[in-house]
């Protein structure tokens, strides 16, 4: 089973909170990009044919704002994985899209094309807050969207969430909980916002006073009961959490993310994208320039591989880092990303994988982890409790192997 994720960097302005790899750009760099992205997709398509091994179960289209994608393109792609992969029946194919992005007809559109699951980046409800952070639309443009989304049929749909906005506080996140659960949405991610570096707002950031453009951060007090109320709501609405920062209704849990959580294979096709592919964790070139002329129809390159996926993976021109994980990566990965999970892990899977007793890698780890009340072994599974998911970060800093 292969899962796709494919990223499309452009967005009409970049957010002032903003780390990704997203920027504006004009439609020709937009086209261009798409056509290089193709070539990539091809490259996979080829090698993969000659392995007989082409099942796609879930395919993510991330950016950026890949609704800016048009029709015409979103077709292009989704006809070359048709051709070159055998896309599942019940694959689920998520687009990630901003309110204001995509109206009606174009729902439709992208709805006949295969796209089954729609992210939509809210943030949240308040209008001063989406001003604050430099978002494109405001409350009710949401609300147009996710009401078109709705009449073009669109039954699978996740809605973003964040808390620790500048000038938030308790009861203007309240509300944006309300909205939400009134809104009836499948699937809700909910993440505190991060000052990242490079971002407008570090820049903007005056950590003596807490204070980024005049607008005071909630202070960690304030943080810490948006948090714990994210859980109480969401889940007294009927949604379970299950990943830290992800909520669903029953059958609704996020396939392709979860892929990365239990430590499954993927493809990253477009600028910068990272993939868990044959092995190697690989990154593409995140320069756009760089990019576009390795994919460029004069070079030529979908000519150069052979059935081996190694050459491909390996080519320097294609990838700026390239790793092959040894025994010990793959334990600390099947421990802190299966930890996200609020199932946990399995220590039947991981003897299965490893060949080797979970006891007898993390032993002492586990022991004390539970003493201190931060995991739970429950029959065939350790997980967090809800004191250790609280303080996740420190705690999965237990696994890493020396
Ligand atoms: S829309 Fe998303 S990807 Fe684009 S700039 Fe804003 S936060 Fe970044």
């Amino acid at each position: 089973m292969i899962s796709f994720y494919i990223h499309f960097p452009f967005c009409i302005k970049k957010c002032d909170y903003c780390d990704f790899l997203s920027f504006p750009a004009s439609d020709e760099v937009r086209e261009e990009y798409v056509d290089a992205l193709c070539r990539e997709i091809s490259l996979y398509s080829d090698i993969s044919g000659k392995n007989g091994d082409n099942t796609v179960s879930t395919v993510f289209f991330g950016g950026g704002t890949p609704s800016l994608l048009t029709t015409e393109q979103l077709d292009k792609i989704m006809s070359l994985l048709n051709a070159g992969f055998l896309v599942s029946k019940d694959a689920e194919i998520s687009l990630e899209c901003n309110p204001g992005t995509l109206d009606l007809n174009k729902l439709k559109d992208i709805k006949k094309l295969g796209i089954n699951r729609l992210s939509i980046g809210l943030q949240s409800a308040v209008d001063s807050e989406l001003k604050t952070l430099g978002r494109i639309h405001d409350f009710n443009r949401f609300n147009l969207t996710y009401s078109d989304a709705r009449k073009a049929g669109f039954d699978n749909i996740n809605i973003d969430i964040m808390s620790a906005i500048p000038g938030q506080d308790i009861e203007s996140y309240k509300r944006t909980l309300t909205e939400i659960v009134n809104a009836d949405p499948e699937h809700i991610s909910a993440y505190s916002l991060i000052i990242e570096e490079g971002t407008k707002f570090h820049d903007l950031f005056d950590c003596d006073t807490n204070v980024i453009a005049g607008k005071n951060l909630p202070s960690e007090d304030d943080e810490r009961e948006m948090y714990h109320m994210t859980r109480c709501v969401l889940g007294e609405a009927g949604y379970h959490r299950y990943e830290i920062s992800n909520y669903a209704r029953e059958d609704y849990e996020c396939r392709h993310n979860n892929v990365y959580w239990t430590g499954g294979e993927y493809i990253g096709v477009g600028l910068g994208a990272s993939s868990y592919f044959c092995g190697y964790r690989y990154k593409n070139l995140s320069d756009m320039s760089e990019y576009l002329s390795a994919y460029g129809k004069e070079k030529g390159i979908l000519s150069q591989f052979g059935p081996n996926p190694d050459d491909l993976i390996k080519d320097v021109r294609l990838h700026e880092e390239v790793g092959l994980l040894s025994v010990k990566d793959k334990m600390e990965e099947y421990m802190y990303l299966g930890l996200r999970r609020t199932d946990g892990v399995s220590i039947r899977r991981f003897t299965e994988k490893f060949g080797a007793d979970i006891d007898s890698i993390y032993g002492p780890v586990l022991e004390k982890l539970i003493k201190d009340g931060l995991m739970i072994k429950n029959g065939d599974m350790f997980k967090l409790t809800d004191y250790g998911i609280d303080v996740s970060n420190v705690v999965l800093s237990n696994f890493l192997l020396d």
